[in-house]
Parts: structure tokens; C-alpha cells; sequence
């Protein structure tokens, strides 16, 4: 029997099986589902094993040198691993890596263990070994005495402690055989000093209750339909998780809950560990790589019956999976911009149609796609329209930018803002500035009157290139120069716009000087723990006003915070992506969220020079149906998801003149491809044209972007990129391709 291993390499060549002989020693220990270390050429790499076969495909196999963990996955993962594969176009090797640890796809997997020393002898013996050791030894004595105090069995670190530094005395037992040493595991976890506290959980309101048991009905049924549980901000949706946890603990199943990992804070692990203790355990980026593997080890052998965390926990080892939550699954940070750029999200619906569980996706603003699913009856729909604690939502004060630059204000802040700032100020409480971190200075906006390029083909805002002066669509190269005059009103005032976090920073402290400010943004927490470090200050009431990017807008509580500004709704509502008018919702709603989580009530200020936009006249009032009516007629009449299914490929490379040329090929062989088969003829191709950032690095970026019905399926859309690209393979080494299914991001 030889092994079929698949390897985890970014190029051709993964997609691949290669046949490997298996050693004695590992006969019976190599499944399909285990990790292995291979020679691969010159070098050795982590593989999988998918399956077994008797004809090797080549003279010479070489032999599999070891297993790396001892650990395999299950049937249902590789079923997961092979729908990865081929709905995201990417090697099968990749998506199994996805499933293990670093440490095990580095084939450095190791536990970490410590020395434990353990009594030899009877108890009469040793107490009798004490009174004639007594002069002679005293440390042996000394240790002895601990052991028995203590023991039997102790570390042998502590024993030590015990008797001094030295560990002369202990030795000198073990020697005698008076002690016996053995190893034994330790396990590294981040979350050793929180435990179970007895707080009882809250009474549930009759919306909680009803979507509790409507959730819980569903875990008996088979293939069970996600939910979407659609719950305003502070509706007490976490509440609602934890329940239904407890219940698909009782039944013996466990449970996966993914969050954002800007919201996985210290205070929501607390709350799920002091609920169910040492059977919760967390996954996210922050661990050490040690942490993470014994973290992920304790779920696989269901020491954990909990997972908590961020994008990658969708594959947790949990055993026998009875329910994941995706909490705010309209976050892009689901998605993953590497390969293979899967959407945690649509994986974790995946991976519970396959283990037979209930899915709940939980927002206070649903994703376009998923309510739209929801009405047509592919997801339950779940709702929770009223805040727990009937504090009141905030008011929301839209502030139209053109009229202060009409009455003579040209500074960031509106007069409205400013009083309410100082307002807040003098009463002793927190502000919060809030500005869109992807507020590049790169669209074009009339201060006048708010008008903003668009492409007139695709509704998206024109991106400005300073170096031709021009502004360019780069979804399908509409190119215009930039105008002198608006276009609408004809002011002067038109020109490309923007503000980073700094520059307000700056304007809070020149305008505000007696305030403490802070500034929270990606380069103030790029140190570990600086994120936390802020957030703990701020709500110690450190300081007055936290100026930030997103990461404010997520998961936070401030109960003192009753004012949030937004200083410019415009940068979000113009970015060149078909998703601006629902990112500028969302971020309405979220930044609203974080005013008024106390009894003081909130007050939000939102600037904008489109106050007539739709995403921001129904964020003033939360008017989430009314948005979504508004934004799937737009997405209807542009053919953007949910009726078409996205393709994004991305061809970088050094040279200019070559990716160029190489993109132009690309959408030649398309259109040659799609014209030839009858079920790609409904296919669009935009482009190619260059990427909103359209140079990164050092290298050039061009984009060609497809519309594909969603009826088409996805064995098929892989097909036609493998055709592609076996018809047009990049010219050169240098030339790198992104095939992006489902994009999130188009920059
Ligand atoms: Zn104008
Ligand atoms: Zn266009």
C-alpha cells in the first residue's frame, strides 16, 4: 500500500498528488486525514494524506519520514477540505493546511511537558527514612517531608522550590530510588485565571426565549437550515448563543463561535469562560503558537466541548459539532485575503450541512446576501428588534458639510460637533471620533454641492491617480481627467478628499487642548497588547477623547461614552467597491452601538456631504429594511451579488508594460472561452484595468473582474479559471495571479 499525499505549496505543481511508500514503523499510525513530513525534491514538507493506493505512479517512492502531530482529521473535515478546494479554486493541499495549526503545518508540533517526581516508597517507610536521615541529609529530609505534606506526586520544579534552589537533595532521592521521576504534559493556555463564576445567567426577554427555543427545536431536525439572527445592537444576541450552548452540551455535542477578531476582547472570552469554565477554549492570532496548538488539541480531544474565536476557528476539531455561530457575520474580516481566500462565514454554513448542525449567523446588520437568503427562505429568519435594557438608542444628528462651508466653516469639525464635544466635555463624559481607516485620499468630491465621481457604467466612486490626473473606474478602465469644475453645480471647489486619523488627532488637541486624547488606530497598536492597553485606559476614564479607526466600532462598551462623531461618512460612502452603500450602514449602526451603552443615554454626529445618500438618511433611523429595499434594487439593476456570483483575478507583477499586456491576454482567452460553452455565455468580463491600489509594494496591480450567474455552479467556474490558465500561464516567474471567488475587498 503506498500513501496519496497532497502538499501544502503556493504554486502548480500543489494541485498534484504525489505517491509515498510507508515505513515500518508508521504502518497502521498513517490515515487518510494525517499530517506527514515528506522529502518533496531537495527539501522536506508537511502533506496530507488523501487516500491510499497500490500502483504507485512512480519507479522510485520514496518513503513518508514521519507523522507531524498525532492527530488526523475526520471524514467530514476532508469533505470540507475537498468543497474548499473547489468552490475557492485553490490546491486541496491548501485547504487541508488550513485545518491544522501552525505548529503542525511546520511539522514543529511539540508538547510541552515537565519533570514530575512521585513517592517510591510506602508512607511508614519514608516517615521512618526522615528520623534516621534527619542529621545526616537535612535537605533530603526537607524534601521528603514536602512530598509527603504535599504529594504523593508533584512536580519536580515545585519540589525544589520547596527545599531551596538547588536540586541536589531531589536528585539525590530519585538516585535511591526513594523518588521515581516521570514526565507529564503541561498545557500552555491564555486562559489560566479566568474561572466559572456562579453570577446567575439573565432573565431571557420574550424575543430571546422564542428565538432560544425556535434554535433549539431545530437541533433535532435533520439538515437543519442556518438562521439569521437579525438583532438590533445590545439586543442581548450573545445571551442567546450561550443558552443554546448549554443545551447542545446536554445532548454531549459541542459548540464553535466565531467572532471578529477585533471583537474577541479579553471581556468577551470572560464572559463564555465564567458561563462554562475549563470547557471553553479560544482560538485567535494574539496566541503564541504553543497556546494555539494545546488550545486546539484540548477542543480535539474535547476537553473543550467550547471554541471561541476568530476566522480560522471554523475549523476547530471539535467532535460530534452541533452548533456554530458566526456573531456579526457581515464583518469582511471573515474573509481571508490570502489563499485560499475563503469566506468563514459561507464555510462554517458548509461544515454544519456536512456534520449535520445548526448555523446561526447573527447581526445587527445582516449582510445584503445573507437577508436576502433569509427572504427567500434558504436561511430562518430570526429577529430581535428591541435593546435589552430598553436603553434608548441614540440620537443621530446628520450634519450637512455643504452648509458649513456655505456660512464659512472650513474646519473638520461642524459647528454642531463642536458644541456637542465641548457639551459632553463639561459634563465629565467620553467621546469617541470615529474615521474610516480606508479613507484613501483617492476620490473626488464637490464641497459645494457633494457631488462625487462615479463610473457611469458601474456605480462605483472613480479612484484619483495623481500621476495623470486623471480618475479611473478599476472595475472596467472607464478613464476620465479630473474636472476643474463640478459638473453639477459648477464650483471650483472639486477636488480629491480625505483625512487620516492623525491630521484629527492633531485638529482635537489644537481645538480641544484641555482634553486628554488618545488616538487608537493601526499603527498606535501594532505593538502586542497596545490595543488593550488603550481600550482599559479609556474606560478607567484616562482620557476624554479616543480618536480611532474601525477597531472603535466593534464589540466595545463604554458605559461613560455618550457622544461618537463620525467626521466623515463620505470616505466610506465613496469607495471604489459596490459594497460602499452597505459598509456606510453598517458602520452608522455599529458606531451608534457604542453611544448610550449606560443610562446616560447617546448622542451621535455624523458629517457628510451627501446627507440625502439612502445608506445614511436610513442609518439615522436604523431603518435596516428600508436600507436593505434600497441596496438590493441597486445591486439588481448592477448585477452586483446576490444576483451574480463575483470573480475577482488579480495579475501583479514588477513591470508595468508586462502584467499589462499579460491581463489584456487573460480577457481575451476569457471571452474566447465563455463564447464557446452555452452555460458561460451569460458570464460578464470588466476590465482588465488597474486595481484601486493599483501599486503595492513595489508591484503594479491589474484587475479583471467576472459576473457570473449564480446558477452556474462551482465545479463550473473552477473550470473555466483552470482553462484559462492552462490556455494563457503567466509569461514569466515574477507575474503572480489572485483568483479571488466571492470577493470582499476590491482595493
Ligand atoms: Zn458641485
Ligand atoms: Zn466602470
Amino acid at each position: 500500500m503506498y500513501a496519496e499525499v497532497v502538499v501544502d505549496i503556493p504554486s502548480e505543481s500543489a494541485r498534484r498528488i504525489f505517491h509515498y511508500s510507508i515505513p515500518m514503523e508508521l504502518e497502521g499510525r498513517v490515515k487518510v486525514g494525517s499530517a506527514v513530513l515528506v522529502p518533496f525534491g531537495t527539501r522536506e514538507l508537511t502533506g496530507y494524506v488523501v487516500g491510499f493506493t497500490q500502483t504507485p505512479d512512480v519507479a522510485h517512492v520514496k518513503d513518508i519520514r514521519a507523522l507531524s502531530g498525532d492527530t488526523t482529521l475526520s471524514d467530514q473535515m476532508m469533505a470540507l477540505a475537498a468543497w474548499i478546494s473547489n468552490y475557492y479554486v485553490c490546491s486541496l493541499g491548501e485547504a487541508i493546511a488550513q485545518m491544522f495549526p501552525t505548529s503542525i503545518r511546520r511539522g514543529r508540533a511539540r508538547v510541552k511537558t515537565e519533570s514530575i517526581v512521585k513517592l517510591a516508597i510506602p508512607y511508614e517507610e519514608a516517615e521512618a527514612l526522615i528520623a534516621s536521615m534527619e542529621n545526616r541529609a537535612p535537605r533530603q529530609t526537607q524534601a521528603l517531608r514536602a512530598i509527603l505534606s504535599k504529594g504523593p506526586v508533584m512536580s519536580r520544579r515545585h519540589l525544589n522550590n520547596a527545599v531551596g534552589s538547588t536540586s541536589g537533595a531531589v536528585r539525590a532521592l530519585i538516585n535511591k530510588g526513594i523518588l521515581t521521576e516521570t514526565r507529564r504534559e503541561v498545557l500552555r493556555s491564555p486562559l489560566k485565571k479566568i474561572s466559572k463564576t456562579q453570577k446567575p445567567a439573565p432573565v431571557l426577554t420574550p424575543e430571546q426565549d422564542k428565538a432560544v427555543k425556535t434554535i433549539i427545536e431545530s437541533l433535532d431536525q435533520v439538515s437543519p437550515k442556518p438562521f439569521l439572527l437579525h438583532g438590533v445592537t445590545a439586543s442581548g444576541k450573545t445571551e442567546v448563543y450561550m443558552r443554546v450552548i448549554e443545551a447542545v452540551l446536554a445532548r454531549g455535542e459541542s459548540a464553535i463561535v466565531l467572532v471578529p477578531e477585533i471583537s474577541l476582547t479579553p471581556q468577551m472570552t470572560r464572559s463564555f469562560c465564567q458561563r462554562f469554565g475549563r470547557n471553553v477554549a479560544v482560538l485567535h492570532s494574539k496566541l503564541s503558537s504553543g497556546e494555539r496548538f494545546d488550545e486546539w488539541r484540548r477542543a480535539e480531544r474535547g476537553d473543550a466541548k467550547i471554541v471561541v474565536g476568530a476566522r480560522s476557528a471554523v475549523f476547530a476539531p471539535v467532535r460530534n459539532l452541533g452548533f456554530i455561530v458566526v456573531d456579526e457575520e457581515h464583518e469582511n474580516s471573515y474573509k481571508q485575503e490570502e489563499s485560499p481566500r475563503y469566506h468563514a462565514r459561507d464555510v462554517a454554513c458548509e461544515r454544519a450541512r456536512i456534520s449535520n448542525a445548526v448555523c446561526v449567523l447573527g447581526s445587527a446588520t445582516p449582510s445584503v446576501e445573507s437577508y436576502h437568503r433569509a427572504l427567500r427562505g434558504e436561511y430562518n429568519l430570526l429577529e430581535l428588534p428591541h435593546r435589552v435594557e430598553m436603553w434608548e438608542m441614540p440620537t443621530v444628528e446628520v450634519v450637512d458639510m455643504r452648509e458649513e462651508l456655505a456660512e464659512g466653516n472650513r474646519s473638520m469639525f461642524s459647528r454642531a460637533l463642536s458644541q456637542a464635544i465641548s457639551d459632553s466635555l463639561d459634563r465629565g463624559e467620553q467621546v469617541i471620533l470615529f474615521l474610516n481607516r480606508r479613507g484613501y485620499s483617492t476620490f473626488v468630491l464637490c464641497r459645494e454641492c457633494g457631488y462625487s465621481m462615479r463610473c457611469p457604467e458601474c456605480d462605483v466612486a472613480l479612484t484619483y491617480h495623481a500621476a495623470g490626473s486623471s480618475i479611473r473606474c478599476h472595475y472596467c478602465d472607464h478613464e476620465e481627467p479630473v474636472p476643474l469644475v463640478c459638473p453639477s453645480c459648477g464650483s471650483r471647489y472639486i477636488r480629491y478628499f480625505g483625512a487620516g486619523t492623525q491630521k484629527i488627532e492633531g485638529e482635537v488637541k489644537r481645538v480641544f487642548p484641555r482634553a486628554r486624547t488618545v488616538r487608537m488606530d493601526t499603527d498606535t497598536t501594532r505593538r502586542k497588547g497596545a490595543h488593550e492597553t488603550i481600550v482599559g485606559k479609556f474606560k478607567k476614564g484616562e482620557y476624554d477623547i479616543l480618536v480611532g479607526t474601525q477597531m472603535v466600532a466593534k464589540g466595545l462598551d463604554f458605559p461613560n461614552v455618550t457622544l461618537v462623531g463620525v467626521i466623515s461618512a463620505d470616505t466610506c460612502l465613496n469607495l471604489p467597491d459596490y459594497k460602499a452603500g452597505e459598509r456606510t450602514f453598517q458602520l452608522l449602526t455599529q458606531v451608534a452601538g457604542r453611544a448610550g451603552r449606560g443610562e446616560k443615554g447617546g448622542h451621535v454626529v455624523v458629517q457628510t456631504y451627501s446627507p440625502e445618500h439612502y445608506a445614511i438618511e436610513l442609518g439615522e433611523t436604523y431603518d435596516y429594511k428600508g436600507f436593505f429595499d434600497e441596496e438590493i434594487s441597486c445591486r439588481n439593476e448592477g448585477m452586483y451579488p446576490p444576483f451574480s456570483r463575483l470573480i475577482l483575478v488579480v495579475v501583479s507583477g514588477k513591470n508595468l508594460r508586462v502584467v499589462e499586456k499579460y491581463s489584456t491576454a487573460l480577457v481575451r482567452t476569457l471571452q474566447a472561452k465563455v463564447r464557446s460553452v452555452k452555460e458561460w455565455k451569460s458570464i460578464r468580463i470588466l476590465g482588465p484595468a488597474p486595481c484601486a491600489l493599483a501599486r503595492v509594494r513595489g508591484m503594479h496591480r491589474w484587475q479583471i473582474l467576472l459576473k457570473v450567474d449564480p446558477c452556474i455552479t462551482p465545479h463550473d467556474h473552477n473550470k473555466l479559471i483552470e482553462e484559462m490558465l492552462e490556455a494563457c500561464p503567466p509569461p514569466s516567474y515574477d507575474i503572480i495571479i489572485q483568483v479571488d471567488i466571492d470577493p470582499e475587498s476590491m482595493l
